[in-house]
């Protein structure tokens, strides 16, 4: 133990003594680490490989009270803070530089309550872990479509995935949240309480505090048809001409992703995965036209369980290796936007960078009133996902190149919005672009809440709403 220099949260450095820290450090329930300790390294990556920073303290919290004092603590000494779920946003905002990392991601208990069918889950799980338990129950609520991204930042963010369609968002799906806020107030946030806070965490991330608790409304899940097929890339223009014919007049029970990318053995291929949670032999008649133009090289589509559906592309998303994505709604799936995308996707600068067309929006997310939830782009159909991935840190320049080129050139087939949940670090992204995801006007309404709950930004490692209120603190 000794004295810790640590990041302030307006910028610069302080030192805390080795007292403050030791005292700090008693009080916790969980463990206080940092750099040289048992732990550190580990608790310090997030999924993202292309981030690497350094907190000067990690609080491993053992529950809300540890949330409670490590606020305070933030908040008395000025401290830049981090809070970590599952620790998979491509931005790398769960981990800071020099200040203090909230780290949730040991908080897993979960509750399920297969009368009421509801849950109340901490926000350290994943959505594989979340499912785990209430699939045990015949029982599921959206989540994101793969199983290792935590359900902390997908749902402050909005989160769609395979059910969304179906049941809406994962925050149209949560009836209520425990919150930690700037102010070292514990608050529970529901449609009767603290209602405009409520709002705000649906769709306003991880602005207005720390959820130490989320509880979500359930549905009858499973079995799925579901999986992956795939064929030559030199046929990408009629798959993603067909994936559009179905997305298009899809039902409810149907989300679907196309996706133009390298399989492990080095083959191109243009692939559709699929979920459909309906009646199976519904399903089959949906998504014979997926089959019906020559034979894929692979076929994955069958009937199966809930749990292997979220798990089925997440072999293509290993942690720890380098990503930069851009992001953007489309206003349609035109045909020059398909022609663009595959020209880019032939002349890759690495195998691993791909890019996806994602229709999880629509049916039942478009159907919720706009301005019941923070959550913005309730009336696009499609996200278009520019991914520059690669193993190699010395390939990563060139990867970013690429990702920024793709979706540079799908910008005149963009809505202008983009995923608040898929934007990188602000100081690449720039503020605006903040804005367009969150929307100006709901923009607004989020900074009058901001001023609210956290006037001084103690929680600006997000996509930051900036309070405005005066002095010293923004
Ligand atoms: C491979 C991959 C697939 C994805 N697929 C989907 C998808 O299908 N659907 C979808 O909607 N999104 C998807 N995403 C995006 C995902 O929503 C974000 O990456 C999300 O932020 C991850 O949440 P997390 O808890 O794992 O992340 P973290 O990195 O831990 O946190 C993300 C943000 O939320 C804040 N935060 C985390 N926990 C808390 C808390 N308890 N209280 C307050 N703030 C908190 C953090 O400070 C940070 O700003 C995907 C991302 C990746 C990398």
């Amino acid at each position: 133990m000794g004295e810790q220099r640590v990041t302030m949260n307006t910028g610069g450095e302080a030192v805390l003594g080795e007292a403050v820290v030791a005292d700090f450090r008693a009080s916790l329930g969980g463990q206080l680490l940092w750099a040289g300790e048992a732990g550190y390294e580990e608790a310090r990556k997030v999924w993202n490989g292309m981030i690497d920073r350094h907190p000067a303290l990690i609080a491993r919290c053992a529950g809300a009270a540890d949330v409670l004092r490590c606020v305070n603590f933030a908040r008395a000494h000025h401290l830049l803070v981090a809070v970590r779920g599952g620790g998979h946003n491509v931005a790398g905002n769960a981990v800071c530089d020099g200040g203090l990392m909230i780290d949730l991601s040991g908080r897993k208990a979960v509750r399920v309550d297969p009368v009421r069918r509801t849950a109340r889950a901490e926000p350290g799980l994943t959505w594989g872990e979340f499912d785990r338990e209430t699939q045990a129950f015949g029982l599921a609520t959206t989540g994101g479509q793969i199983s290792t991204t935590g359900i902390a930042g997908v749902t402050l963010g909005g989160g769609w995935g395979w059910l969304g369609r179906k049941y809406g968002l994962a925050c149209d799906n949560l009836l209520s949240l425990d919150i930690v806020t700037a102010d070292g107030k514990l608050l529970t946030a529901s449609a009767s309480e603290n209602e405009e806070l409520f709002w705000g965490v649906r769709g306003g991330g991880g602005n207005f505090g720390v959820v130490t608790s989320f509880e979500y409304r359930l549905h009858p899940v499973g079995p799925v048809l579901g999986g992956i097929v795939a064929y030559p890339f030199a046929m990408a223009k009629e798959v993603l001409r067909r994936y559009r014919d179905l997305t298009r007049t899809a039902p409810d029970e149907l989300a679907a992703d196309a996706v133009l990318i390298t399989m492990p053995d080095g083959t191109p291929v243009a692939g559709i995965a699929v979920c459909y949670c309906g009646p199976i032999a519904e399903g089959e008649r949906v998504l014979r036209p997926l089959r019906a133009f020559g034979p894929p090289l692979m076929d994955q589509l069958g009937p199966t369980s809930y749990i292997a559906v979220q798990k089925m592309i997440d072999a293509f998303y290993p942690p720890g290796i380098q990503n930069y994505w851009k992001a953007s709604f489309l206003q349609e799936l035109s045909d020059e936007a398909i022609d663009t995308t595959i020209a880019y996707c032939a002349k890759l600068p690495s195998p691993m960078c791909h890019a996806v067309i994602e229709d999880q929006l629509g049916g039942a997310v478009s159907r919720v009133d706009p301005g019941v939830t923070a959550f913005n782009h309730r009336d696009v159909q499609y996200s278009f996902l520019s991914l520059g991935v690669c193993t190699d840190p010395a390939e990563a320049m060139p990867c970013m190149q690429w990702a920024r080129a793709l979706w540079e050139a799908m910008q005149p087939f963009s809505s202008g919005g983009v995923y608040v949940n898929y934007l990188g670090r602000e100081a690449d992204e720039g503020t605006e672009r903040i804005r367009a995801a969150y929307g100006s006007e709901k923009y607004q309404r989020l900074v009058a809440l901001k001023n609210t709950y956290d006037p001084s930004n103690l929680f600006r490692l997000n996509q930051n709403i900036k309070p405005t209120l005066t002095g010293e603190h923004r």
